[in-house]
């Protein structure tokens, strides 16, 4: 065996590699990739989250008033900017209707925690039992 027969042997074997391999390496990488809009939907998920805990913190005292005033208005600014890009980055939005959809979304995602949080007692034996369930875990007794 040559030289010349050793390397078509070589290059023939990395090309059907390469074929073998290609829709693999093609595919995972756009699926890693988030768009643009995908990146700010997370920051605006985070944002909300952090102005949640932020309200949390304050309803429960561990933020003082002052901090809570000045967090709050930079956090709300920066979603404020991100809602704007999701919605439309071309054009200026109203701010009270930005405003307002932020409030919004923070009672949705409030309401979203204290639904799942929500615990009631068994009439019957008196076991904590979730709010949405239709029975009892403990005792089988109908909620
Ligand atoms: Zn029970």
């Amino acid at each position: 065996m040559d030289i010349a027969s050793i390397l078509l042997g070589l290059a023939l074997f990395i090309l059907v590699g390469l074929f073998v391999f290609k829709p693999f390496i093609t595919e995972v990488a756009p699926q890693k990739r988030l768009s643009a809009k995908q990146e700010l939907i997370i920051r605006k998920e985070m944002l909300i989250d952090d102005l949640r805990a932020l309200e949390f913190d304050h309803e429960t005292g561990k933020m003082p008033d002052a901090m809570f005033a000045f967090q709050r208005e930079a956090l709300v600014k920066e979603t404020a900017a991100v809602l704007k890009q999701i919605d439309s980055p071309d054009e200026q939005v109203d701010a009270g209707r930005v405003d307002s959809a932020i409030e919004a979304a923070i009672a949705r995602a409030k309401k979203g925690k204290t639904a799942v949080s929500n615990k009631t007692f068994c009439a019957k034996c008196g076991k904590k039992v979730d709010s949405n369930d239709k029975f009892c875990t403990k005792c089988g007794h109908r909620q």
